[in-house]
């Protein structure tokens, strides 16, 4: 793909030049906040040859992530032990920074600035700091589209309605994104368990993809945590992947790019993502409306759940897998939340404990993903099913599908074996 020389606005390129300044500072610097790599790091890439061709110093800073859960910044400081080493090859200063250590005394003498595209508003509020200094200061500012596989605008330039309508806008867009870049270095250890998680999958997991909804058996990539903070690129993946002769890879790969980046979709035109009001259909807030007052047989807590005090077995073993784990089969996650639907006294309040137990204790958490997801069970990106007590139109899911489509007792029985072992 054309990178930064001579093509500052290019319109199909992963990189914007959101503020343009004449500026003769002698250091350019990179934010890495979203895409904590080297191998197809994008950002990175453009910050160094913007560097080179202006003959500049690139500091880089790692810049740690907003997390809520302690035990998820401990996998993150792990994985990125030996980060900074890695990047010592491209730049003279490495350091690693928590947010609110990013202040304008680290910008002296900086004539542009790249950053990591963000998208939810936690990290938006930290990226509007950062413009609000680069335009006081009138420092470039570069951000790059680096952990998608199509850019955002370039995919789409509007909110898509679901999967069906966004298909063709980023697979025929897929050839011109495929490139890869700083390929020939030594892997970080997150790159490297990356790719091992990638080749275990595509060895031994792909040809069984067609049974991925099974939560008894395990044939998902478990690639979302590497996706999530950037580890890998989906472009290695789907490099990686796109020339093996299997049945299932189209499955794979619309799960990878086509509901992964309508999420992204739906999180960047949709500024109001998170608000319970203003995230579905009208179709959706029609029925639950309709519903609001139906008789709940059960009604649970937050702290139900985590306590796993629920009546239902298969529920119960979904949080601990949750909660032991950092992460929840993919059918579970809809059953998962279907199920605090049922259990809720009103849709907002059940909106608020699926996004905050999702956000707090999946390693995956925090992500367009996580937001796209639980919004779907509530109507979004999904359509209107067969009326039923208490969801209304809103598709439902119950146990006794998990017991005719499953060996779901196997799913039980393999994380209660877990919780053993805590
Ligand atoms: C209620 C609910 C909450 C969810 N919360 C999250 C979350 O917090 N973080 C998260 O990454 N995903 C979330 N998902 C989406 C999906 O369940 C996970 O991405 C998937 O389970 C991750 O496991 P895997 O990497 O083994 O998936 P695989 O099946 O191997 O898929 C490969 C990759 O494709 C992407 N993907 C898969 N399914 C989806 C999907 N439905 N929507 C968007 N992208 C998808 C993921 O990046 C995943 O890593 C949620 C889904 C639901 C219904």
């Amino acid at each position: 793909m054309p990178s930064f020389l001579g093509n500052q606005r290019n319109n199909m390129s992963r990189l914007t030049h959101v503020l343009d300044f004449d500026n003769s500072n002698h250091s350019c610097v990179y934010l890495m906040t979203k895409s904590f790599r080297i191998y197809n790091n994008y950002t990175l890439n453009e910050a160094i040859n913007f560097a080179e061709t202006k003959g500049l110093s690139l500091s880089i800073y790692i810049i740690q992530p907003h997390e809520e859960n302690p035990k998820n910044i401990e996998y993150f400081k792990n994985m990125i032990s030996d980060l900074s080493e890695n990047l010592g090859k491209f730049s003279d200063e490495v350091s690693f920074k928590l947010r609110e250590e990013v202040s304008e005394s680290l910008f002296d003498s900086v004539q542009a600035i790249f950053i990591d595209k963000m998208y939810l508003r936690f990290d938006l509020d930290f990226y509007e700091k950062i413009k609000a200094i680069s335009y006081k200061n009138k420092i470039n500012l570069f951000t790059v589209e680096a952990n998608v596989f199509v850019p955002v605008m370039i995919a789409s330039n509007k909110e898509e309605y679901s999967a069906k309508t966004i298909r063709n806008k980023i697979n025929s867009k897929l050839s011109s994104y495929r490139d890869e870049c700083l390929t020939g270095h030594k892997l970080t250890k997150a790159e490297k368990e990356s790719f091992e998680v990638l080749t275990d999958f595509l060895q031994n997991k792909l040809s069984f993809y067609h049974l991925h909804n099974d939560p008894s058996l395990n044939y998902t990539s478990l690639l979302s945590p590497y996706l999530k903070f950037g580890f890998i690129s989906p472009v290695s993946i789907y490099n990686r992947s796109i020339h093996l002769k299997s049945e299932n890879l189209d499955d794979f790969l619309e799960e990878l790019i086509v509901r992964r980046e309508l999420a992204y979709n739906f999180v960047y035109y949709n500024p109001t993502y998170d608000d319970f009001n203003y995230l579905t259909y009208d179709w959706a807030y029609r029925t639950m409306n309709h519903h609001l007052k139906d008789n709940r047989k059960y009604i649970y807590t937050k702290e139900d759940y985590v306590n796993f005090r629920t009546h239902d077995p298969y529920f119960n073993a979904a949080m601990k897998e949750m909660i032991y784990l950092g992460r929840m089969h993919s059918y579970m996650r809809m059953y998962w939340c279907k199920k605090i639907i049922e259990w809720s006294r009103t849709y907002e309040e059940a909106y608020t404990i699926a996004i905050e137990l999702n956000n707090h204790y999946f390693l995956d958490g925090l992500t367009p993903n996580g937001y796209a997801g639980v919004a779907w069970c509530f109507g979004k990106h999904d359509r209107a099913w067969t009326e039923r007590d208490i969801f209304g139109k809103l598709r439902y899911m119950n146990a006794n599908g998990l017991e005719r489509k499953f060996d779901i007792a196997e799913y039980v029985r393999k994380i209660n074996l877990l919780g053993k072992e805590e």
